[in-house]
């Protein structure tokens, strides 16, 4: 349970992160709140020869609500959970951030922390993605926007670069009769998800105007439910539609297996859990 020896930078700015990342992309890791590095680096399943601590970079922290809402990539799960604009406009932050592990982990966790990891169980993935969010990533060639969707590629993989930073969230401003939702199965002993579902949906009238879902947890990567958002849409929140669109998601989702849940199980998860978040949001 000891890292190996590495040598520790305090980056002052972004231009300095970058700047020593691209001196060695694959020797060199960045640290946030830490939470899943450190131990990863104490069970030496990483031995970065430098670790740059990007704590104190003004630009990554902050949440900003204007025309689009942006959140810094320093910003933890806690300062997301206790916003209060935030969970005027977007309740499904605070929704989340009250599912995430413990306070201790929440104090220093941050979502940008887990967005870059992209554990396959990780809750804020499916919520950018269900947010259709866009990544603000810095690298030594500039900057990018990166649609959420598109981020995760494969288990703890993302469309980062090495030598690249994630700065910031960005999301869209909900419309009016927007509803969001976040439910999960959690694991019993990590508290992460098992199966995790993300509902971002607007109503007119009853009727489901736009709908977007994301699914962590049960594949390697958080995924869109495109089949499953599309087929509520003009349709009224019946059990039958529920029902329909909860059936099409577990369809698209090809599924992980571990010694906790089968992929059958899994599969089944989704279903149950799209169609409990829709029905909790039919009542509204
Ligand atoms: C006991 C426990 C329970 C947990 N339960 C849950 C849970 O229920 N749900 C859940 O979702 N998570 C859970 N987590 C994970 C927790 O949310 C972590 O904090 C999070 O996954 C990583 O965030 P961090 O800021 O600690 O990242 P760090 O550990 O500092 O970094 C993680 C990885 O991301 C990279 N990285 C960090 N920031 C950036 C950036 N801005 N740009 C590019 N790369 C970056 C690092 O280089 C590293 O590879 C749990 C963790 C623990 C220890």
């Amino acid at each position: 349970m000891i890292p190996a020896s590495f040598d520790y930078v305090r980056a002052t700015s972004l231009a300095h992160a970058i700047g020593l990342l691209r001196e060695d992309p694959d020797g060199t890791k960045l640290v946030a709140g830490g939470h899943t590095l450190i131990p990863t680096l104490k069970l030496r399943l990483a031995s970065p020869a430098l670790l740059i601590d990007i704590g104190d970079i003004e630009e990554l922290k902050g949440i900003e609500i204007a025309d689009s809402i942006r959140i810094g990539a320093l910003t933890t799960h806690a300062e997301l959970l206790a916003s209060e604009p935030l969970r005027k406009l977007l309740p499904i932050f605070h929704q989340t951030g009250d599912l995430i592990a413990d306070p201790q982990v929440r104090n220093r966790g941050t979502i940008g922390g887990s967005l870059a990891n992209a554990d396959p169980a990780a809750d804020w993935p499916a919520v950018v993605v269900a947010l259709r969010a866009e990544l603000e990533l810095a690298g030594p060639n500039g900057r990018k926007r990166v649609a959420a969707k598109d981020f995760f590629v494969d288990i703890m993989t993302t469309a980062l670069k090495p030598e690249e930073v994630l700065v910031a969230i960005h999301v869209p401003r909900p419309a009016a009769g927007a509803h969001f939702r976040y439910r999960k199965i959690r694991h019993p002993a990590s508290g992460y998800a098992v199966v995790g579902v993300a509902i971002a949906l607007c109503l007119q009238d009853n009727i489901v105007s736009e709908a977007a879902i994301g699914i962590t947890g049960a594949t390697g990567r958080a995924f869109a439910a495109d089949a499953a958002s599309a087929r509520l849409i003009g349709k009224s929140l019946s059990s039958e539609n529920i029902e329909a669109a909860a059936s099409l998601a577990s369809e698209q989702a090809e599924c992980l297996s571990d010694h906790y849940a089968s992929a059958d199980y899994r599969k089944h998860l989704v279903k149950t859990e799209v169609f409990r978040a829709l029905a909790s949001l039919s009542a509204v």
